[in-house]
């Protein structure tokens, strides 16, 4: 049995884990469950897996959800805050990372130095302490395996005992496949007056809120390509984004000899988290086999950096290195805060980005405390031009 910790449990990574892990009640158990604010999902969850702990973001949710679960006659242990979700992390034998955004780095780190097996969605905690993280899961001996569906995709299309390296593997590039999200076709000059509702629509993935602002700005390729910098040992000249609209091929691996090994199916979360539960078995994820008959075509075409400048941003974060990812992953959390509360335009979102990478310097990320220093230094630089730019609205 393994015992199972989800972090972000009411989140949509964590509702698609737990309806895998439903599918094999022989072979996992949940030992933990997590959310920020959404007590009464979270209660339901619990009266269903039945966790040992459960960990909420405050002291007043931590007392509703109790009363919740003593109604309900469910015994489980309630805490609340970030000590408490470490502490989750550390204790299971395998640890669904899914809570969105830097929120997630401090519980991800503590699964990392009890040497967990980590599955991990939160993109976030890698752009920004990439080589911190690595060096704890080495250090500690932990196994990491990307649930990020492209990160899924080249991992499962490098060689088994890949180290690391491309040159030794012989891998020419890697190839991060994108959607383009909801606004690849629509005419640029209409960007500035999108709605959050017509940017949260995807048209192949249901995801939460934050992660789908990202995609339809690019954002999310572009801390994917930090992601897969550090999880592949890739410099930023190796990895080559593709948009392909219909999300079928997950991503792919060119190797010298001319080949490119690619990992395909429906677009559904279930497929790569199956995948990282079971490693290197493989079980059933509920996903539905693809069907490549029935399907009209797979298309390809480079990305359109005017359109998409937050993918440029990015790229630059990799290649200055550093605390710039950090800032640029801050810049981008408040920008599309802000974005989401109505407060700034969808095209801020950059300028914010933007703005916040060219006035602040960025430094070495040689400890947790530099990469959180500058995540605070970036948050406030950009609430101070989000309130420029909401006042120049109003
Ligand atoms: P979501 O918004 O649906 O869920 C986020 C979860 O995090 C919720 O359970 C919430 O309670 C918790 N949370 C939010 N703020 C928190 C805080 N301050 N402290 C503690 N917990 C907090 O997000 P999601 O779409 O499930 O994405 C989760 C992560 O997985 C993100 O980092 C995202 O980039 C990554 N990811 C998601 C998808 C997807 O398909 N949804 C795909 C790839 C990667
Ligand atoms: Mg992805």
């Amino acid at each position: 049995m393994q015992q199972v910790t989800i972090l972000g449990a009411t989140g949509s990574i964590g509702v698609s884990t737990l309806d895998v892990l439903a599918r094999h009640p022989d072979k996992y158990t949940v030992y933990a469950l997590t959310a920020h604010s959404k007590v009464d999902e979270l209660a339901a969850q619990c009266v269903q897996f039945r966790p040992q702990r459960a960990v909420v973001g405050s002291a007043d949710a931590a007392r509703r959800l109790e009363a919740l679960l003593r109604q309900r006659e469910v015994p489980c242990a309630v805490s609340w805050g970030e000590a408490a979700l470490c502490e989750v992390a550390a204790e299971a034998d395998t640890v669904m990372a899914a809570i969105v955004g830097a929120a997630g780095l401090a519980p991800t780190l503590a699964a990392a130095r009890a040497g967990r097996k980590i599955l991990l969605a939160n993109k976030e905690a890698l752009v920004l302490s990439g080589q911190l993280f690595m060096d704890l899961v080495a250090r500690h001996g932990a196994v990491l395996l990307p649930i990020d569906s492209e990160h899924n995709a080249i991992f499962q299309s490098l060689p088994l005992a890949y180290g690391r390296s491309p040159a030794a593997a012989g891998v020419a590039k890697i190839v991060l496949t994108a959607s383009g999200g909801p606004f690849l076709k629509r005419a640029v000059d209409t960007l500035e007056s999108v709605t959050p509702q017509e940017a949260c629509k995807h048209p192949n993935w249901s995801m939460g809120r934050k992660i789908s602002v990202d995609s339809a700005t690019m954002m999310n390729k572009g801390l994917e390509v930090i992601e897969a910098h550090w999880l592949f040992g890739a410099p930023a000249a190796q990895i080559e984004v593709l948009i392909h609209p219909q999300s079928v091929i997950h991503s792919m691996v060119s190797y010298v000899d001319g080949s490119v090994l690619a990992q395909l199916g429906n677009p559904d979360m279930r497929t790569p988290i199956a995948h990282a539960l079971a490693f290197p078995e493989r079980i059933d994820s509920g996903v539905a086999q693809l069907d490549l008959a029935g399907m009209a075509a797979l298309q390809f075409e480079q990305p359109d950096l005017a359109r998409f400048p937050c993918l440029a941003l990015a790229f630059d974060a990799l290649r200055a290195g550093g605390t710039a990812p950090a800032l640029l992953n801050a810049a981008n959390e408040v920008a599309v805060e802000a974005f989401l509360q109505r407060q700034i335009g969808f095209r801020d979102i950059d300028r914010v980005v933007k703005t916040v990478m060219d006035e602040n310097a960025h430094g070495a990320a040689d400890s947790i405390d530099a990469v959180l220093a500058q995540d605070g230094v970036a948050r406030t630089a950009a609430a101070a031009i989000v309130a420029r730019l909401a006042g120049a609205r109003r």
